[in-house]
């Protein structure tokens, strides 16, 4: 990215560059100081974990790293990560995962082609429910959830029988996975705001680690920039003699920064809990656009095995959920023996959201050993592992050799979830979305992250990366910089 044009009345004056404070080092900050680094702006980020990155984070528990976030680049039609990972030499799966096998309630295998029809039908019911809903929003009454309108397009299939329609029903809850909460709970007249950037999903069997690299780049190269360990608690704004003003911020290690603005990209989830306060309190109409706005969870359990013994069949495996069984809900779980090498490993990745994942979570919360929770989520698992082409439980490939189960639920500097979603009730999340993201300019305080994106972006990496350059600009424009003069590349 390139700047034409400087702060013009401080050109050659680094002195009086103008202070911006980030709060949150994830990829809307890190965005975000870039560009106003890039501007010459003297820029303080303050991160309070000890590493950048947010809710992209990887692990190497299991061996190779893994993503404990963020792993898909979602349409790589005009998405900005997609240069960045390339520049990082990432690889991608796509095919790979594709090949899909549904297991029934009762264990047995649907036939493959019955498989792929009610996987696909999900999809397309799920695309023209975006599209219906973008539509005729106005006329949808509130309160509908996706799940509602989804089963009456079941319920209007003409030639199904009980058995189809049931499989079809049962499949549904793994859009809970894309939505972040069971789908009944997702609002049908907002669910345009789901839809996603064009083109491929992309795996990222390189993980995002790299690309997180290349993103924290010019944030740590800016001497003094970047603070870690450092959660901001309060962001008090006053008046300057001379009828300015200027943020006071404060860490709960007790140091204080000064700023003449702020963008602060905590997640939504920490908003909503006021984690961090604000003298003079935010706006109503922000604090309103925040409450209306939903925070979900998805959580990921990677399992790993001394041999990949499902290795010659599928790579992507549906357990539809078993109606008998209230904890058994529709799971999906992606061999990760399937990807290229040397990425692949004998691994399988499992998604949770909404109900499952708090239970996995509070099992890792409440167990009062690490041998406790291991031998509570192996067994949650189980039923699923048993399954699969190959199990023979008298087989030590069989046997899981270890496992990482992600916990953002209990983790407040994710605002304890995953992303932001959009509740049965809501009215209008487009206008709330806009309401948070336009700040409140005359105090020079921006809010930014994957809740502020443009709306193809919503609740992704790549809406995070946009989010944090429209904050960034927002501000360069606070200081008389007209979003003519910044280019970017
Ligand atoms: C399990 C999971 C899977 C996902 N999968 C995908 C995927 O495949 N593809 C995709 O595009 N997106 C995915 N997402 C969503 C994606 O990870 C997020 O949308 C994106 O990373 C959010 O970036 P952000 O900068 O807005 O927020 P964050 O990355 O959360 O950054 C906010 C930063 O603020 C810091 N912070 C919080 N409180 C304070 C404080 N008081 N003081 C200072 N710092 C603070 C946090 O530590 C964090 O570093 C997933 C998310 C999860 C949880």
């Amino acid at each position: 990215m390139v700047i034409a044009g400087a702060i013009s009345e401080n050109d050659g004056n680094p002195a009086k560059k103008h202070k911006v404070l980030v709060i949150g080092a994830g990829t809307c900050g890190l965005r975000a100081a870039e560009v106003l680094i890039q501007a010459g702006c003297e820029v303080k980020v303050l991160e309070a974990r000890n590493r950048v990155g947010g809710r992209i984070a990887t692990t190497t528990k299991l061996g190779l790293p893994l993503d404990l976030g963020a792993n898909w680049i979602h349409g790589n039609v005009g998405n900005p990560i997609i240069a960045i990972a390339e520049k990082a030499g990432s690889s991608y799966s796509i095919d790979e995962l594709d090949d899909t096998i549904v297991f029934a309630p009762d264990g047995s295998l649907l036939p493959k082609r019955l498989g792929d029809e009610v996987v696909t039908k999900m999809w397309d019911y799920f695309d023209e429910g975006i599209t219906y809903s973008a539509q005729n929003m106005e006329t949808i009454k509130p309160n509908i959830s996706f799940m509602d309108y989804y089963e009456r397009k079941v319920a209007a299939e003409e030639g199904w029988g009980e058995e189809r329609k049931a499989y079809q029903l049962q499949v549904a809850d793994l859009l809970g996975s894309i939505v972040a909460t069971e789908i009944r709970k997702q609002d049908f007249r907002n669910l345009h705001m789901e839809e996603p950037i064009p083109g491929e999903n992309l795996f990222l069997s390189s993980t995002y680690g790299p690309v997180m690299d290349l993103m924290a780049e010019t944030v740590l190269k800016e001497d003094g920039c970047l603070e870690l360990n450092k959660p901001v608690e309060r962001v008090e704004t006053v008046q300057t003699a001379d009828g300015g003003l200027v943020h006071n911020v404060y860490t709960k290690d007790g140091h204080s920064y000064t700023a003449d603005a702020i963008l602060c990209s905590i997640p939504l989830g920490s908003l909503k809990q006021d984690r961090v306060k604000f003298d003079p309190p935010i706006p109503e109409r922000i604090r309103q656009s925040i409450k209306h706005l939903g925070y979900g969870s998805l959580e990921k359990t990677y399992i790993t095995f001394p041999n990949a013994f499902w290795m010659d069949g599928p790579s992507y495996f549906i357990f539809l959920a078993d109606p008998t069984a209230s904890d058994r809900k529709t799971m999906a779980a992606i061999s990760l023996a399937h990807i290229a090498a040397p990425h692949n490993q004998p691994t399988l990745l499992f998604y949770t959201h909404g109900e499952t994942s708090k239970h996995i979570t509070s099992i890792l919360q409440f167990s009062t050993s690490p041998q406790e929770s291991r031998q509570k989520i192996l067994a949650f698992f189980q039923p699923y592992i048993s399954r699969l082409p190959k199990y023979s439980a008298s087989n030590p490939d069989c046997i899981p050799r270890g496992y990482v189960a992600t916990n953002w639920l209990n983790d407040e500097y994710a605002g304890n979830g995953s992303y932001t979603n959009f509740p049965v009730g809501l009215v209008d999340g487009v206008e709330d979305v806009k309401v948070i993201e336009e700040g409140v300019k005359e105090r020079r305080l921006w809010f930014c992250g994957e809740h502020t994106a443009p709306l193809l972006g919503l609740a992704s990496v790549s809406g995070a990366y946009w989010a944090g350059e429209i904050a960034a600009k927002r501000c360069l424009g606070s200081f008389g910089i007209a979003e003519e003069e910044i280019v970017t590349a």
